[in-house]
């Protein structure tokens, strides 16, 4: 498990190359190129996602939420997802997990947090939620409000592996008060590009699964959804930090929406 294979494409990695990352191998810049010729805006995206994940946590924290769940962390960019919460709430405690070996070789960066805070990084798969509780319960409160994010992780997850059954699993072990936070892709707004894509990954040995706006609005079924609602990315709260040059709304083939547990 702990052993990087760098024979075939990683996720991971290849967003990492569109960030401009430097943990990536020359398979990932090849099927990111690859990527680039369908769709030359795939780095604005990969921006705009993450601009969201910054925003979504600082509008969590500024609620009050002090105890988050992130699954699907991704190498880590900074400014992390525990750096943007603890920099309002310094005793903000955070548990990443992921189950690609090379975020685990990079995890030391994950955590370098607060003295009054935690970060804990666990290796796991999002499709094995009990491990993923059991390790989060060490440092984490389950009586108390958990933000649980999953940002452009889901599209990673089948629906014959229950992509909707296990975050409503997770969602089951948390208070409420708690929040779910995700971005996900879609083929909505591109069909055309997007069944390319999903074809040369597949090829690949990555499978993706693009979701409609009702199969994403799906996964906050019994929560309150948070005004704006399901937007794409950059339209979630856009006042709460800078615009990404060259996102618009045509162009980010995604959906990302924030709601509570009532
Ligand atoms: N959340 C980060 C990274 C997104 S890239 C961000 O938005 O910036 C998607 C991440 O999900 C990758 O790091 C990949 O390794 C991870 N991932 C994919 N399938 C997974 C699974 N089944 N369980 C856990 N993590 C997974």
């Amino acid at each position: 498990m702990t052993e990087i294979d760098t024979s075939k494409p990683h996720p991971a990695r290849m967003y990492d190359w569109y960030l401009g990352g430097k943990d990536n191998y020359p398979v990932d810049e090849a099927m990111g190129k690859q990527m680039l010729a369908l769709d030359p805006r795939v780095p604005v995206m990969a921006r705009v996602n993450r601009a969201f994940m910054h925003r979504s946590t600082r509008w969590l924290a500024q609620q009050g939420v002090r105890q988050f769940l992130d699954i699907g962390t991704g190498i880590p960019t900074e400014p992390n997802l525990h750096q943007v919460a603890q920099r309002i709430a310094p005793d903000a405690r955070v548990v990443y997990c992921d189950n690609d070996p090379i975020v685990l070789a990079h995890a030391a960066a994950l955590l370098r947090g607060t003295e009054e805070g935690a970060t804990e990084y666990l290796q796991a798969d999002v499709r094995d939620p009990g491990a993923i509780v059991e390790g989060a319960r060490k440092v984490l409160d389950f009586s108390r409000p958990v933000a649980l994010s999953l940002i452009a992780l889901l599209h990673f997850v089948s629906d014959e592996d229950g992509a909707h059954e296990l975050v409503r699993r997770l969602l089951s072990e948390l208070p409420s008060g708690s929040y779910l936070v995700l971005t996900h892709a879609t083929a909505d707004f591109t069909p055309e590009e997007s069944k390319a894509a999903t074809e040369k990954l597949k090829a690949a040995g990555v499978t993706l699964t693009l979701r409609a706006r009702e199969g994403f609005t799906r996964f906050f079924e019994g929560l309150e959804l948070v005004p704006p609602g399901v937007q794409v990315p950059h339209q979630w709260h856009p006042d709460l930090g800078e615009p990404v040059p060259g996102q618009d709304d045509g162009v980010i083939p995604g959906y990302g929406a924030v709601g509570r547990k009532p």
